[in-house]
């Protein structure tokens, strides 16, 4: 389906999202169903070379106790997350320079990836370890990984640059994205909505970036101010400012933007929506979310992997909380499924 920019914009403005909703609900319907799947998520290591001003887990935040989980415990996770029914595991980390890209950090992660599809053969991993080259990217492909998440984070070199240092580069994030496609990843792209200098003139270029780009995975949550970076400790005086209502409905309304424009995406419904309001999960499976993504990291590390503040790591947002998962999930009509879960054909 084509949406104007002008609907776009009435789409992101308007205060009755009654019929934004309804549509992307039936649209996510006609092709998923009332499916949801499940992705296992391990946040594998807290160390970053990046200074993302945004980030809590940056270089420079030096009040965080740094980890990286060894390849056993990692197996462990995918373990414990087998038994409960998922089939697709999600490495995420920062860019650490123990598995960076190079020849040794590359053999470290390929180990990784090969290791868990030697044991787990029916499921699927997910990498999310920022910019590498494209010989890494192969490498890590030929090692078994199939789906790579990166964030585009701003389709606007001007809003980009506001929220990198100068050393990232817009070019090189979307070079990243473009290799990852050519190689034969399933592609996630994504952002922050609500993120300091954003406006809804940004999202609307992010939409058009992500329609040229064509990604099989979307992934947005709200931006939530982590009080040990640039921007947190300054965030009462960022630009756009919403609160945290706004960014929850300007969130979910461009979910449902998104759904109708790409139908067949996997959309998770983020940690970071079930962060600033105790039901956005739940909301943002019923705007056309149609992933979940809860956590296996082992609870000690978890609470170190602070990329904003106060985010959820237990109840529902975690393994252990599948069964209340469940309930929430069939309480607003949708039903979690064990499945490696691809992206049925565009
Ligand atoms: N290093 C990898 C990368 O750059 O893609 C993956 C890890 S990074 C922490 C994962 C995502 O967290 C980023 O793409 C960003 O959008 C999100 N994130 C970071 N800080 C955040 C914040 N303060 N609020 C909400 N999301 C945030």
């Amino acid at each position: 389906m084509k949406l104007s920019n002008e609907k776009i914009m009435q789409f992101l403005h308007k205060t009755d999202d009654a019929e934004l909703f309804a549509e992307a609900d039936r649209i996510r319907r006609e092709v998923y169903g009332d499916e949801v799947y499940l992705r296992g998520l391990i946040e594998f290591t807290n160390y970053c070379a990046n200074n993302c001003y945004y980030c809590g887990i940056r270089a420079g935040n030096t009040r965080l106790d740094r980890y990286r989980l060894d390849k056993d415990t990692i197996l462990d996770c995918c373990r414990a997350g087998y038994d409960a029914g998922f089939r697709t595991f999600v490495l995420q980390g920062g860019e650490d320079p123990y598995f960076a890209d190079s020849t040794a950090g590359d053999d470290r992660l390929c180990d990784i990836v090969s290791s868990i599809r030697g044991e787990f053969p029916d499921c699927a991993v997910t990498l999310s370890v920022g910019e590498r080259s494209r010989e890494s990217y192969r490498r890590l492909f030929d090692a078994g990984a199939r789906r790579y998440l990166l964030r585009h984070e701003a389709a606007s070199p001007d809003l980009y640059r506001t929220l990198h240092p100068s050393e990232m580069s817009l070019e090189n994030r979307m070079r990243c994205l473009y290799d990852l496609k050519e190689i034969g990843y399933q592609v996630g792209a994504g952002l922050m909505v609500g993120a300091p200098g954003q406006t809804t003139d940004h999202l609307l270029e992010d939409i058009r970036f992500m329609q040229k780009l064509q990604p099989d995975m979307i992934g947005i949550g709200p931006y939530i101010p982590q009080a040990d970076t640039p921007f947190g400790r300054s965030s009462a005086k960022c630009a756009q400012g919403l609160d945290k209502a706004q960014k929850l409905q300007l969130t979910l309304r461009l979910l449902a933007i998104l759904r109708i424009l790409f139908p067949y995406a996997l959309i998770p419904s983020t940690t970071a929506l079930g962060t600033i309001d105790p039901q956005g999960r739940v909301l943002g499976l019923k705007a056309g979310a149609n992933v979940i993504m809860p956590n296996l990291t082992p609870e000690a590390a978890r609470a170190n992997y602070t990329i904003y503040d106060n985010k959820l790591f237990t109840g529902a947002e975690s393994a252990e909380g599948m069964d209340l998962l469940k309930r929430q999930v069939a309480e607003a009509g949708f039903r979690i499924v064990t499945d490696i879960g691809d992206v049925k054909c565009h």
